[in-house]
């Protein structure tokens, strides 16, 4: 399957008379294919150039000082007004054009703490100093090198036909989203204050689970919130063989964490979707001692903020009330180190949307997926008087994919190391997706119909 085929298809020596006459015997949907194709064409390699520089030198959440200034630098390049160092190594690229809506598309910026496997040519090999100071593989294992090399040959197209489009087009590189601290953090330094608030926030975000060059489009919640929870339970040490004369906090934790399990099914509506994982517990170092401390970590995943709550509400009592049958002096800490909001695509906005794509796409190449159970900071850029959508982009050879489907065997995940992500197609479909909803949302003509 050659999911752009068609999209892609252009005759190079096209001239003017003939341009016209396709204009008018075609209907606008075809001309508008074409036409973007063409424009993809011209600022293909320049992207793929910054793919390929970006995927061999990739920087850790935070500290993507390198991997912003050469997308600031490109940026400035083509006209855009840039500011660098926003929440951290954010970067914010702005071109005004005139009266109409502000349009934000966001891509992520960071890398992370994964060896490259994939055996390509241009694999990273690159090491680092992690927060913690060890020394660590880096790889754009979750592919937002690409996003960064779609937003480049966006930001070019844009830049080179502003008749086909009014209003703002806010670009932003937001880091540390693996982190999930990049988007809350640029938020606080001012992102709608400092800068237009967007009318739309748009993203994207490529996936091993679509062929290359879909787009998939999901209306409502896409991604769960996810909470990160440490709890230390405070008992009291001593000799194994003199139980009585301690309080074992191992016995408590394991109580603790046999009644968390009836969270979901028990007090969570069915239907509803709540996952709680303890995915770690430590405690003691010796059969004999009865320890003094034990803890546990825990990760929280909802689609919905009330049904978040409850389960949140739910830990917190559970905890609690376990170590005070246990007969603890001292209550249990309950840390809440990361945690964030799910990301919900404005499904108005998503059926908006969905011709403007399925003309530059193909309509076969536009599809209707189910939520997933990841988890993005997105979702902090949304709010009052932003609405969004947050596209999913296909990333997988479709033989490949193929296959994995008839043997169940399924691609390397984001985040592996060995993804790896089929480049040509899925960056080219990344940019004719984010041309076309830009166009449509920036009151443009349809999309195509440029100076070109
Ligand atoms: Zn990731
Ligand atoms: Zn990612």
């Amino acid at each position: 399957m050659q999911p752009t085929a068609v999209a892609r298809y252009h005759p190079r020596d096209m001239n003017k008379a003939l341009v016209l006459t396709l204009l008018l015997a075609t209907s606008a949907f075809t001309f508008a294919q074409t036409a973007t194709s063409k424009e993809v064409d011209a600022v293909y390699p320049a992207a793929h150039e910054l793919y390929l520089d970006i995927h061999q030198s990739p920087e850790l959440s935070s500290h993507e000082t390198q991997t912003a200034s050469k997308l600031a630098e490109r940026l400035r390049g083509l006209g855009y007004e840039v500011t660098e160092h926003v929440g951290g190594t954010g970067i914010v690229a702005i071109l005004k054009n005139g009266n109409g809506p502000t349009v934000m598309l966001r891509t992520e910026l960071d890398a992370l703490p994964v060896e490259e496997k994939t055996g390509l040519p241009y694999a990273s090999k690159v090491h680092a100093t992690d927060d913690a100071g060890h020394d660590v593989p880096v790889a754009h294992a979750c592919g937002h090198d690409l996003h960064m090399a779609a937003i480049l040959g966006t930001a070019t197209i844009m830049a080179q036909s502003k008749n086909s489009w009014h209003g703002t087009l806010m670009l932003i590189g937001q880091p540390a989203e693996e982190t999930v601290v990049g988007a809350r953090a640029m938020m606080a330094d001012g992102l709608y204050t400092r800068f237009p608030k967007p009318d739309y926030a748009l993203a994207l975000h490529v996936t091993n689970e679509l062929p290359a060059g879909i787009i998939g489009i999901v209306p409502g919640i896409l991604t769960t919130a996810a909470d990160s929870l440490r709890v230390t339970i405070y008992g009291k040490g001593g000799h194994g063989a003199a139980p009585h004369t301690a309080i074992d906090p191992i016995v408590i934790a394991a109580r603790t964490i046999v009644t968390l399990q009836t969270i979901v099914s028990r007090e969570v509506k069915p239907g509803e979707m709540a996952v709680v994982t303890v995915g770690y517990i430590r405690a003691g170092t010796k059969n004999n001692i009865i320890p003094n401390e034990a803890e546990f970590g825990l990760t929280v995943r909802t689609y919905n903020p009330q049904v978040r709550k409850q389960v949140l509400a739910a830990i917190d009592r559970i905890v609690k009330a376990e170590a005070m049958a246990g007969g603890v002096t001292r209550e249990p800490l309950i840390e809440h180190y990361e945690s964030t909001d799910s990301v919900y695509n404005d499904p108005a906005l998503a059926e908006r949307l969905r011709p403007a794509l399925e003309a530059a796409l193909g309509k076969q190449n536009v599809e209707t997926t189910a939520p997933i159970t990841f988890s993005e900071d997105f979702g902090y850029f949304v709010g009052a008087g932003t609405a969004s959508l947050f596209m999913r982009l296909g990333g997988a050879d479709p033989a490949k994919l193929a296959e994995a489907q008839k043997t169940g065997v399924t691609l390397p995940s984001n985040h592996s190391s060995y993804f790896a992500p089929d480049v040509e197609p899925s960056l080219r479909g990344a940019i004719e997706a984010e041309v076309a909803v830009l166009r449509d949302l920036l009151n443009g003509k349809p999309s195509g119909l440029t100076q070109r």
